[in-house]
């Protein structure tokens, strides 16, 4: 499969890791076209977390409205923005514990910055990477946390931000959602799922 191809998304396109950090927060749950509208809304307002605090949380909320939740998301954005200014000097942090610090940044979204922002050898767990790893049967675990857990003990450093894109082009070309093509699958004969059902 290819890596990472040039439509890929993610918030690598973001010019600095303040906007990352904030477009992934958006992204909970959000349709990629929702997500970009209201990260556009919102950076045209302001672009660094003191800017971002000079808006109040309805201004925030009424940005952002295209991409959901975004009652809660506007809380977590002026959080995260306190956190970033009061503990960590305004720099956002390059680990994963301490992007987890920050309100509204899960496990998910700090590993798509590592890998996307900072291009460390991290491999983000989207639902795609989460289904597919689970069926094929390299991991074995009920959530996407524990997913991507599971894949960074055994995937070698080369290949974890590759991996992500193998595992979601995979996952939308043949081992998709609903009725994988698994009668065509190259990988059927060394695939759990289809072993025990096909
Ligand atoms: S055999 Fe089916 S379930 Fe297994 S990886 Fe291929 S498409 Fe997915």
């Amino acid at each position: 499969m290819p890596g990472r191809t040039a439509t890929a998304k993610g918030p690598k396109d973001q010019p600095d890791p303040f906007r990352s950090v904030v477009s992934c927060l958006l992204s909970a749950q959000s349709r990629d076209a929702n997500t970009a509208a209201a990260t556009k809304a919102l950076f045209a307002l302001a672009t660094t977390p003191g800017a971002m605090l000079a808006l109040s949380e309805g201004m925030i909320a009424a940005a952002i409205k295209p991409c959901g939740l975004y009652n809660t998301k506007a809380r977590n954005i002026r959080r995260l923005c306190h956190v970033l200014l009061d503990d960590l000097g305004g720099i956002v942090p390059q680990t994963r514990e301490g992007l987890m610090r920050l309100p509204g940044i899960g496990r998910k979204c700090a590993d798509i910055v590592l890998s996307f922002t900072f291009e460390k050898d991290v491999i983000a767990v989207d639902t795609h990477v989460h289904r597919v790893a689970n069926r094929i049967g390299l991991t074995e675990a009920r959530t996407a946390d524990e997913t991507a857990r599971q894949l960074e003990e055994q995937a070698p450093p080369w290949a974890r931000r590759d991996g992500h894109f193998w595992l979601i082009q995979f996952g939308k070309a043949i081992c998709v959602a609903r009725r994988p093509k698994c009668g065509t699958c190259f990988l059927n004969d060394h695939c759990g799922y289809f072993t025990a059902t096909g």
